[in-house]
C-alpha cells in the first residue's frame, strides 16, 4: 500500500488541471488549501520554470461572483435581444397582415359599390317592364336600394335588393309567358288579303229585295282559290258546310275567342286540328249564301260578335 502523506505536502483539499500552457509546455493546476487557491504550473522538463500564484479565497469568490453576474447579464442580454428580435418580427408580420387585410377590405368595398350601382341600374328597367306588362311586383325593389349616393350599403342590403330584383323578374317572366300564349292565340293577322266589301253592322240586303240585315262579320273579296290563313293559334272545332256560311271553319282560340271563316271553296283542316297563326285553312270560294268569291270572317268573344277590325292591323 502507498502512503497518502507524501501526496499532500501543502494540506491540499482540491486539485484539478486547469489548462495546458503551450509556452512552458506544462499544465496549470488549481489547488485549494485553507487560505488560498493556488495556481501552479507543473512543467515536465527540468529547465522549465516552476510557477505558482496564490489567490486568496475572498478574491477568488469575488472574481467568481463577478464572472457569474457577468455571465448572467450576458445570458439575459442575449435572451432580451432574441426576444426583442422575435417581437419585432411578429410586429412586422402583423403590420403586413393588417395592410393586406385593409387592401382586401378596400377591394371588397369597391366590388360592393360596383354591385350596388349595377343593381340600382336594374331597378328602373324592371319597373318599366313591370308597368308595360301590367305586373305589380310584390316586393318593393326601390326600397331596398337607392341609386347610389354617399351612403354605403352592406352586403345584406345588396342581397335583399338582388332577391327583390329576381322575384320581380320572375313575376314579369310568368306574366310575359302567359301573355305570350294569349298573344299568339289572339287572331291578329288578316286571314286573306283583298277589298273589304262589308263590315260588321247593319247593311242593306245584298241580295236585293230591300230591307236591312245585321251583318256579323267582315267580307273580304278575293279571287277564287286564294289561300285563307288562321288569324291566331287555336283548335279547329268546325270544318264543313253549314247553311248560309257554306263551307265553314271555326277555330277556338281560348280566352273565349272564336273565329269563323265562311264561303270557302276548299277546307284543308279537320275538327280537332291544332292550328297556328298563319297556317293555311283552305281557299276562298263562294259557297253558301254568297254573291261572289269572298271570305266571310267573324270574330266572336264568348259567342258574341265583335268587330274583327279591333284585332287587325290597320294595313293589310
Ligand atoms: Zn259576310
Amino acid at each position: 500500500m502507498y502512503s497518502c502523506v507524501q501526496y499532500k505536502p501543502m494540506n491540499v483539499d482540491v486539485g484539478f488541471p486547469l489548462f495546458w500552457d503551450k509556452q512552458s509546455r506544462g499544465v496549470f493546476i488549481m489547488l485549494k488549501d485553507k487560505r488560498y487557491y493556488t495556481l501552479m504550473l507543473f512543467a515536465p522538463t527540468a529547465n522549465s520554470q516552476f510557477r505558482k500564484y496564490n489567490i486568496p479565497h475572498k478574491v477568488m469568490y469575488i472574481t467568481m461572483g463577478l464572472a457569474g453576474i457577468g455571465l448572467l447579464t450576458l445570458l439575459f442580454g442575449a435572451y432580451s435581444v432574441v426576444r426583442y428580435a422575435s417581437l419585432a418580427i411578429d410586429y412586422q408580420m402583423a403590420k403586413m397582415d393588417n395592410r393586406k387585410l385593409r387592401q382586401e377590405n378596400d377591394e371588397v368595398q369597391k366590388a360592393q359599390d360596383k354591385l350596388q350601382v349595377r343593381l340600382a341600374a336594374q331597378e328602373p328597367i324592371l319597373q318599366k317592364l313591370a308597368e308595360s306588362t301590367g305586373v305589380k311586383p310584390s316586393s318593393d325593389i326601390g326600397k331596398n336600394i337607392g341609386s347610389g349616393g354617399p351612403e354605403t350599403r352592406d352586403m345584406k342590403d345588396l342581397e335583399k335588393a338582388a332577391s327583390a330584383l329576381e322575384a320581380g323578374v320572375r313575376e314579369i317572366k310568368e306574366v310575359v309567358a302567359a301573355n305570350q300564349i294569349k298573344l299568339s292565340a289572339i287572331p291578329s293577322i288578316w286571314p286573306v288579303r283583298g277589298y273589304i266589301t262589308s263590315g260588321v253592322g247593319d247593311r242593306s240586303n245584298p241580295f236585293g229585295g230591300g230591307g236591312n240585315e245585321n251583318h256579323p262579320g267582315l267580307d273580304i273579296a278575293a279571287t277564287h282559290g286564294t289561300s285563307i290563313e288562321a288569324g291566331g293559334d287555336g283548335i279547329v272545332i268546325t270544318a264543313g258546310p253549314q247553311g248560309g256560311y257554306g263551307n265553314l271553319v271555326v277555330i277556338d282560340h281560348g280566352y273565349g275567342i272564336t273565329t269563323r271563316y265562311g264561303h270557302m271553296s276548299r277546307i284543308d283542316v279537320k275538327v280537332g286540328d291544332h292550328v297556328h297563326r298563319g297556317m293555311q285553312l283552305g281557299a276562298v270560294g263562294s259557297t253558301g249564301r254568297s254573291t261572289g268569291p269572298h271570305l266571310h270572317y267573324e270574330v266572336r268573344l264568348y259567342d258574341r260578335v265583335v268587330d274583327p277590325m279591333n284585332y287587325l292591323p290597320k294595313d293589310q
